[in-house]
């Protein structure tokens, strides 16, 4: 019998765990294959851990594997499919807005078409205010413009994929991990089934504006090098602009004399040049510092404890 790997990043899921289980198990029982549960406990300060133990005691479906502290969505993504096991894998939000019973569907598209990954949209971002839409919306036209891997903005992680995509992903060992931005890197037969995605079942969204702008930065970084050129353009315009100025002081100069004068349009001049510089120095840094935290080859997560630890002390 075919098996799925399931992994479900948790962090302070203490609320949403037992829905997601019981939703989760539910699913089990009307497909025809094995399942292995992944949970990652990505440091949750919660009860989250303890939830996870019971699980594993009463399932042996179950496994968890526990951070040290919090290192984040990709991390946990990634040492999920590091350990899973499955002939398919499949990533799913602990809070059900990742729908189990969508698995149930996909599977049958994959198996049925033949496919190697099958993912879900959301036609609505309902859940989403105003602000964090319009921001979307225009951070998916920027990253569209500066990639040329595919991403788009109501794709979510919840995929179901084949061994050979998992392997495929894994054999990208980058420490800056942006998902979205390395799932479709890979390529493969890929199909997007549509959906309207539930409002979270209980607790809080993990992502406040300022972290998902430095997750933003963090894919057009990873998967782009076109900001260093777009600056290098920018640059050689203005050297451009510089010249024509020149030219018409010059010629300005030699039909009307010299007055003093114009010192607040050199003032804004001054300023805004300096902003520009900085503004592009900064673009570098961004680089600098990815290429500086890849060359230091840290671990991207730290594992406490497993559900195999439970077995020895028990
Ligand atoms: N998550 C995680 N580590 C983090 C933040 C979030 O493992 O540092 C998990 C979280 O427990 C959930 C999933 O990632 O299962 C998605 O997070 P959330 O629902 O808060 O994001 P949203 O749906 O609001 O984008
Ligand atoms: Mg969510």
């Amino acid at each position: 019998m075919k098996k799925i790997g399931v992994i479900v990043p948790c962090y302070n899921e203490e609320e949403s765990l037992p829905y997601f289980y019981k939703e989760m198990q539910k699913v089990m029982e009307q497909m025809d294959v094995e399942f292995e549960l992944l949970f990652v406990n990505d440091g949750s300060k919660d009860k989250t851990l303890d939830i996870l133990k019971d699980f594993a005691k009463k399932d042996e479906r179950v496994r968890f594997l526990s951070f040290s502290r919090n290192f984040g969505k990709e991390a946990a993504i990634y040492a999920g499919l590091q350990h899973v096991n499955g002939d398919y894998v499949t990533l799913m939000d602990a809070d059900l807005q990742d729908p189990p019973e969508k698995l149930i569907l996909m599977y049958q598209v994959l198996i049925k078409e033949n496919l190697d990954i099958v993912g879900l949209k959301t036609n609505n971002h309902k859940n989403y205010g105003f602000v964090r839409k319009f921001f979307t919306a225009c951070y998916y036209k920027i990253l569209g413009t500066f990639t040329t891997v595919p991403m788009a903005p109501n794709e979510r992680d919840y995929r179901l994929m084949t061994r050979q995509v998992v392997d495929a992903i894994l054999s990208l060992e980058e420490y800056n991990r942006y998902s979205k931005g390395l799932f479709n890197f890979v390529g493969f037969d890929t199909k997007w089934l549509t959906y309207d995605a539930p409002e979270r079942v209980a607790g809080k969204t993990k992502w406040s504006f300022w972290k998902l702008f430095t997750y933003g930065i963090d894919g057009i970084v990873g998967f782009s090098t076109k900001p260093l050129v777009l600056s290098a353009m920018i640059g050689i315009l203005f050297c451009f602009i510089a010249f024509l100025m020149i030219f018409v002081i010059i010629l300005k100069t030699l039909i009307w004399g010299d007055p003093v004068g114009g010192w607040p349009s050199l003032a804004c001049i001054i300023i805004f040049c300096s902003g520009v510089q900085l503004f592009f120095l900064g673009i570098i840094g961004e680089y600098l510092s990815k290429v500086y935290l890849e060359t230091k080859k840290r671990p991207v997560y730290i594992i406490k404890e497993t559900e195999k630890d439970m077995k020895k002390k028990r």
